[in-house]
């Protein structure tokens, strides 16, 4: 219980806050750092792999573009498939797209059609839960497509910002800030 602590106070500390970033009032959470010290990263990506709702999931998807980065770590550690939601312009064939409002601005998210339509079951990976406004968005798409989203699994929740009030299905974050 001791080292969990340590190693909490470890990642608090290696996630750096830079104010008013990309707008004025954005204090902006980066989950960079962490990638320089593979010991943490390591942690994290076992933690977010043990998680029980991924176990009955066919497929992780992880969202543009620090999610790739957790996304499939967790992939691979599970040994799940994992598909993408990506930005705009950014995916080749045929695409499924959805708009929603960010924390500091409005963007959209497209998944591949090929890719969806192979898996009945999924888990969300991304870096960072604010205002649930992204992970809403991937919601929608694949429940248009009546696909299952069994959770959402995130490196930190801002949890000010109440973003799992938005969110139908059970979120695990490693840490709360
Ligand atoms: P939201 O849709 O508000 O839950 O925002 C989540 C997405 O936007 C994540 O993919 C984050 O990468 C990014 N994001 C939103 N707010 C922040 C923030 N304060 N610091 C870092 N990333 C953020």
């Amino acid at each position: 219980m001791l080292s969990r602590l340590r190693s909490m106070k470890k990642l608090e500390d290696l996630i750096l806050t830079y104010k008013d970033f990309p707008k004025k009032g954005i204090d902006f959470k980066d989950v960079l750092e962490i990638l320089q010290y593979p010991d943490i990263f390591q942690d994290i990506i076992l933690k977010m792999s043990s998680n029980q709702f991924l176990k009955n999931a066919e497929a992780i998807i992880s969202i543009d573009a620090r999610g790739f980065i957790f996304g499939s770590a967790v992939a691979l550690e599970s040994s799940k498939p994992m598909i993408v939601a990506r930005k705009p312009g950014k995916l080749p064939g045929h695409i499924l797209t959805r708009g929603y409002d960010l924390e500091y601005g409005k963007n959209s998210l497209s998944i591949q059609s090929n890719a969806l339509k192979k898996f009945n079951s999924f888990v969300i990976v991304d870096d960072l839960l604010a205002t649930g406004g992204t992970v809403n968005c991937v919601s929608r798409l694949l429940q248009d497509q009546r696909k299952e989203i069994l959770g959402l699994i995130t490196v930190i929740e801002l949890s000010e910002l109440k973003g799992r009030s938005k969110i139908d299905f059970p979120v695990k974050s490693i840490i709360s800030l």
